[in-house]
């Protein structure tokens, strides 16, 4: 993401209400279900999904805050109530959300960490997955899409390693049926209009925890 660095963009962030800065029992005035981003970049897809789903929750999670604070404008602008941020780091979720309070997890284009010693950054590492089972309810769901075939099939092993459910698997999402609600984060844009096929799963944790 190549964004030049905003000195003014933890100030942004600091002074909205949308950003969500400490951990709380409830995040939203009303009970629906959480569905969060990891790594929302600078929130096409968090933004794409509010609108058209206004009866679920939505947070975008994000470690740079200068592109967290380009997102943070879309959301105001479209006056949207149902998307709130964190500008945190994945590896510290479960200091922000208790167990069993998310739905949906999705993580969009991340970093692929091809060097092996990068191995464990990578979003859909077992490590993470451990994170995540916590936090969602059970037998809730990770959805991924991604350009990389390498950390595409990396995720898929990771994901059966730890015996989740396979719900849905694609290599070329774009030109899959099921994929006409899709909405397009600006990687996948990005990637789409040079041609590339997108990959995609949804897996299930097994429920039994
Ligand atoms: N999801 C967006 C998209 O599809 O256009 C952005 C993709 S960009 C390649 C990956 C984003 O994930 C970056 O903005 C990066 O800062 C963020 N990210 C990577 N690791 C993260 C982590 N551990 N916690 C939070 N954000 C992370």
């Amino acid at each position: 993401m190549r964004l030049r660095n905003n000195p003014n963009a933890d100030k942004i962030l600091n002074e909205s209400n949308l950003v969500i800065k400490e951990a709380s029992e409830s995040y939203f005035v009303n009970n629906n279900p959480i569905h969060i981003e990891i790594g929302m970049g600078k929130g096409d897809f968090i933004v794409g999904m509010a609108k058209q789903n206004p009866n679920v929750n939505y947070i975008g999670i994000e470690k740079f805050s200068t592109v967290m604070a380009v997102g943070l404008a879309k959301i105001e602008e479209d006056k949207l109530d149902n998307v709130k941020l964190m500008n945190i780091d994945a590896a510290d979720l479960e200091e922000y959300f208790k167990a069993n309070s998310i739905d949906c997890i999705y993580l969009n284009f991340s970093d692929p960490w091809p060097k092996t010693r990068h191995h464990k950054r990578r979003l859909s590492y077992h490590t993470f997955l451990e994170r995540y089972e916590k936090i969602l309810v059970s037998k809730g769901s990770i959805k991924q899409k991604t350009d990389n075939q390498g950390l595409f099939e990396a995720s898929l092993i990771s994901y059966n390693q730890y015996g989740m459910n396979f719900d849905f698997v694609s290599v070329d999402l774009h030109n899959n049926e099921l994929s006409k609600d899709n909405v397009m984060s600006e990687y996948e844009r990005k990637f789409s209009e040079l041609g590339q096929p997108i990959y995609s799963a949804h897996v299930s944790f097994k429920g039994d925890k």
